[in-house]
């Protein structure tokens, strides 16, 4: 792929080589639902002979507990994950995510917003752009980004091209909240254009957000990465595993299991059949045979579990 690094002066092409990540937010330990994410942008990564980054998305500081980071990283070397680089931690990025804003507010391409949740709601089922050239001053506000590009579909690397129906892609979405919070938007378009990832693999539950996010690559004169998305671990709820739901989390012990587990999850259900025992050899079997098509095109996959351990339910 041929791609120019929207940051660097720069302005010939370069081949780029394969940059894939994973990128858990801190609100727990690992769990079945976040293995198979982590262990899928591996594997394809890994195949294309890739770089593998891990970012530690520790923006959204109420759901934050920065106690589990540390288990995070043990875990994913636990079960063979080793990544490239050093981790970035978005909460120390802050000053990078305000030089955005401010080169969109010199081509006056965000705006301060006053509007409260209560104050939208009463106006309309959506965001009505009212702030857009009120010229309100940044202090004390939230800042919207004029989103007039408002792009609907992609083509994801698993599923295809979809349209995303959601009202959410053609809002002006939030950058910065009023007390001064970054938004997930902001921080994962620029953190990905600093990692310069080319392909992001993440869960189906993230779907609808990718055309906003693609949109916001182009508000910043850049190429977005390549998505696939893989199906989301669901409980008999048809809840997504994660703390909240208490998905218990790995044990490290049973790494083999949890893995062969994962690997079904992904569509390679011959690693459980198979007698290898050792972490390494099992990821080295899976890099040979990972074949996204294997997955399906379902974006759900209901998962049981038994002993703690997780397992896809036939
Ligand atoms: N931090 C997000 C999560 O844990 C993942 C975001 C992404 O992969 O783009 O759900
Ligand atoms: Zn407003």
């Amino acid at each position: 792929m041929l791609r120019e690094h929207p940051l660097s002066n720069n302005s010939k092409l370069l081949p780029q080589p394969y940059v894939g990540r994973f990128a858990p937010s801190p609100s727990g330990p690992l769990h079945f639902g976040s293995l198979v994410c982590a262990l899928a942008s591996f594997l394809h990564a890994r195949q294309a002979n890739g770089t593998w980054l891990v970012r530690i998305e520790d923006i959204d500081t109420p759901r934050v507990d920065t106690s589990t980071i540390p288990i995070i990283l043990d875990s994913l070397l636990a079960h063979g994950m080793q990544w490239d680089a050093q981790p970035i931690y978005q909460s120390q990025r802050c000053e990078h995510y305000q030089h955005i804003i401010n080169t969109l507010a010199d081509k006056l391409e965000v705006y301060a917003c006053k509007c409260s949740r209560k104050n939208i709601r009463a106006r309309s089922e959506h965001y009505d752009q009212h702030c857009r050239d009120l010229n309100l001053p940044f202090k004390n506000y939230a800042v919207r980004w004029k989103n007039n590009i408002q792009r609907t579909r992609f083509c994801d690397l698993h599923y295809g091209m979809l349209d995303i129906s959601n009202h959410v892609v053609k809002e002006d979405p939030v950058l910065k909240r009023a007390d001064g919070v970054y938004n997930y938007l902001l921080a994962v378009v620029a953190d990905d254009l600093e990692q310069q990832v080319t392909h992001v693999v993440r869960g189906a539950d993230l779907i609808d957000t990718t055309p906003l996010q693609i949109s916001f690559f182009e508000a910043l004169h850049a190429i977005s990465p390549a998505y696939m998305h893989i199906p989301l671990a669901v409980d008999m709820h048809g809840q997504k595993l994660s703390k909240q739901q208490c998905a218990p989390a790995l044990d490290s012990h049973q790494a083999i299991h949890n893995l062969k587990n994962a690997l079904v999850f992904l569509g390679l259900p011959a690693a459980t059949h198979s007698k290898i025992d050792n972490v390494d050899t099992l990821l080295n079997w899976a890099i040979e045979h990972w074949q996204p098509q294997l997955m399906g095109l379902q974006t759900e996959i209901l998962v049981s579990q038994t002993n703690g351990v997780y397992c896809t339910k036939n």
